[in-house]
């Protein structure tokens, strides 16, 4: 199940490697990014490979009930894996470790185990068992990229990838994801274009916030705080409001 994001593409490439042969599947959801993810996904090889299957008439179609601003639509996944599994007994995605939080329940383990239950439950006609699997789950960000680093994947490549909410500029630097995206490049010693530093973003400053509160909203575990204060105090250019 595939974006081309950063995260999908390398656990694409993931399961090839290790023997399984992967069938990606793309589903056009009516992001307002989509035609840019598009010219991402076409400049890789795996691109005819790919299923393709548009749900965005019913998107379009649907009051809003999405948090715009961070781009969450509580049953996405959900809708997404029922189509998935029609193509087969396992479903991958690339949820990461510690992603879940309050607003995000369709990255908690409760909901993988749930899922899988209720997949398994209604595709036994066909089959025993149907099973969400998230094998990054035990990775960060940074863990992700230094992991596709040491499997060979180009640094070409990973850059060529699209992880951005903004409709137009390739990595922009205002939105949550340019920031993560950023702080795992960094963390391995990668530098990319930005529109404007993502150190400056709003995204920047809540996390800041958040880390100096003390974690409040328990939304960064230890490992994702250490990322965050890595990436910002030793490789992005420092501010007044410098954490470390
Ligand atoms: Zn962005």
């Amino acid at each position: 199940m595939v974006s081309w994001w950063l995260d999908s593409y390398i656990m694409y490439y993931y399961a090839k490697k290790n023997g399984y042969q992967p069938i990606p599947i793309r589903v056009d959801l009516w992001q307002p990014y989509r035609e840019k993810e598009l010219e991402a996904i076409k400049q890789f090889d795996f691109y005819k490979d790919i299923i393709q299957i548009s749900v965005s008439d019913f998107v379009s179609k649907i009051p809003t009930n999405v948090d715009k601003q961070n781009q969450i639509i509580p049953w996405r996944n959900l809708l997404l894996w029922i189509l998935w599994a029609n193509f087969g007994e396992e479903v991958w995605i690339g949820a990461l470790h510690s992603e879940w939080h309050w607003k995000e329940r369709d990255k908690s383990f409760k909901f993988f185990e749930d899922t899988t239950n209720l997949l398994t439950y209604i595709f036994n006609i066909v089959r025993e068992r149907t099973e969400i699997k998230t094998p990054f789950f035990h990775l960060t960000k940074t863990g992700v990229v230094k992991r596709a680093i040491n499997n060979g994947i180009s640094i070409d490549d990973l850059k060529k990838t699209s992880t951005c909410y903004d409709n137009e500029y390739h990595n922009c630097w205002e939105c949550s994801t340019c920031f993560k995206r950023r702080m795992a490049m960094v963390n391995n010693g990668l530098e990319e274009e930005y529109q404007n530093n993502p150190r400056e973003s709003n995204y920047a400053k809540e996390m800041i916030a958040e880390i100096k509160s003390g974690n409040k909203n328990w939304r960064l575990t230890e490992e994702r705080i250490w990322e965050i204060k890595n990436a910002l105090a030793t490789k992005w250019i420092k501010t007044n409001e410098d954490i470390s």
